[in-house]
């Protein structure tokens, strides 16, 4: 039996050699070919990269679902803080989740390690999740509210005996005026006042960086309300200096903890708030230039800051540029950026060598983003920084309830709000995985429909102790302080 496996494992080899050497494998190739097909007709633009370029990210759910802070909306529901944190809970809902994504989906995708506090886990239970989640071939995203401390961080990405256990990692912190917990500054008063803490933060990855190697990849998220839309040109304009890569900003939605609905976040129209970006980033942002999922959910804008001035990577008003981003889908797509460098050199080197065109492309490309962003002088002492802007719109608990139900049946709503959700839902970007039932749920679902459930299950299964002599449930005192 053992040499049969041996034999075949042997004579499987050459197989598997040229298999690696594939641009893009062919589970990929499936399951961009199945994203594709599965997209409603109206999102299918020149520019959506759902699949094309990638499957859309990922996301946990139920793996920790207690948080510390009391934010004004929070998309948990009302019994999240009734679970205690369980790291054995964790590791292994997490492992499930990771391997059924792996096994149902793709072999690779960026994943975010989500769904409560982060930080609430002890730095092992992290980093063992983070293990999990790349060995199921996943990018973790760590989120968190970044109110922690540099040992923990430390620890996290530093074994005890000094060993690094990371190369790199990504933390995506939400540092905004809707939370209440913060030490220091439980409620703040404004977004100005919360810039040191967001310089705090990034300090400690710089921190990691000199003294241990650990690179980093930070995003910065904002909820943004009625309360604070008009701070957000501030926010990105005394920020984007410190080392955020990203700055994703979500307009509230009535999901999750209804005790935390505050303002009228119907207000919040997606031209307004993108405006509001585009004012911070001194740009107009194109967002169709690349397309994820649908626009109504997602508007992105990828580019690079030289100095205090935003350009896009891809001036979306050229047609030599528009084409050279139809060449990077058409070509590119479904390639694994994070192999193994000499592994992805012969992936890129063959699809070149498959498509020659691709090199006067890129390099026309290239001369004419140097150009336009100041030519290579200016390039060279102002160095470039990557930065991606992005608003994710989350959608009301009442319409996505409906909406996914009639999903559920197969039918579509006659009502237009109704309709809109659905087909935001079908070309949805961020999946949550039940390997239980096997199904695949976008976010907003997951929040509007599945987390109450889930949560008051979790919070029966994993309850929160007893404190001693004090005569109160701690979860309920914890409950208390939330709802006020
Ligand atoms: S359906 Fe919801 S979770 Fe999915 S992309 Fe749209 S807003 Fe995001």
């Amino acid at each position: 039996m053992v040499s049969s496996t041996v034999v075949s494992g042997d004579a499987d080899r050459p197989r598997r050699w040229r298999d690696a050497w594939e641009p893009v494998d062919a589970k990929t190739r499936a399951a961009l070919d199945q994203r594709w097909n599965e997209l409603p007709e109206s999102v299918r633009t020149p520019g959506q990269v759902l699949g094309r370029f990638g499957i859309g990210c990922e996301g946990t759910h139920g793996v920790f679902p207690k948080c510390d802070f009391a934010c004004t909306p929070c998309y948990h529901s009302a019994d999240a803080n009734k679970v205690r944190v369980d790291g054995e809970h964790t590791l292994r809902e997490v492992e499930a989740q990771m391997a059924f994504l792996e096994r149902t989906r793709a072999p690779h995708a960026h994943a975010q390690l989500i769904g409560g506090e982060v930080s609430l886990l002890s730095a092992e239970d992290h980093a063992a999740a983070i293990e999990i989640m790349r060995r199921h071939g996943r990018e973790p995203m760590s989120f968190s509210h970044g109110d922690f401390d540099y040992d923990y961080l430390k620890r996290l990405a530093v074994t005890e005996e000094g060993k690094r256990r990371f190369g790199r990692i990504s933390f995506a912190v939400h540092i905004d005026s809707t939370m209440k917990g913060r030490r220091g500054m439980r409620r703040a008063p404004d977004e100005e006042s919360l810039d040191p803490y967001r310089q705090r933060v990034v300090e400690m990855f710089r921190r990691l960086r000199r003294d241990h190697g650990v690179r980093f990849y930070l995003a910065h998220n904002v909820t943004v309300t009625p309360a604070n839309v008009d701070q957000i040109p501030g926010v990105i304009q005394r920020s984007h200096r410190l080392g955020f890569g990203m700055f994703s900003f979500q307009p509230a939605a009535f999901i999750g903890d209804e005790r935390r609905w505050r303002d009228d976040y119907a207000s919040l129209e997606p031209d307004r708030v993108w405006a509001k970006i585009e004012e911070g980033a001194g740009s107009r942002l194109p967002y169709e230039v690349f397309q994820v999922g649908d626009t109504r959910c997602n508007r992105t804008a990828w580019g690079f800051y030289v100095g205090d001035q935003w350009h896009s990577f891809v001036n979306d008003q050229d047609p030599k540029d528009l084409a050279a981003r139809d060449a990077l889908l058409a070509h590119l797509g479904g390639v694994h950026f994070r192999a193994p460098p000499l592994l992805l050199a012969i992936r890129l080197t063959r699809v070149t060598a498959a498509h020659p065109r691709l090199v006067p492309i890129a390099a026309g490309w290239l001369v004419r983003t140097m150009r336009r962003a100041g030519g290579i002088r200016h390039l060279w002492r102002e160095h470039p920084v990557p930065t991606t802007f992005v608003m994710h719109r989350f959608m009301h608990a009442a319409d996505v309830k409906p909406a996914w139900a009639l999903l559920q049946r197969g039918e579509m709503s006659d009502d237009p709000r109704i309709l809109e959700t659905q087909e935001r839902l079908l070309a949805c970007s961020y999946a949550m995985a039940h390997p239980e039932t096997g199904e695949l749920v976008p976010a907003c679902v997951q929040h509007s429909v599945l987390d109450p459930q889930e949560n008051s299950i979790l919070a029966a299964l994993l309850p929160i102790p007893r404190r001693r002599g004090v005569g109160l449930i701690e979860a309920e005192a914890t409950d208390l302080e939330d709802a006020n």
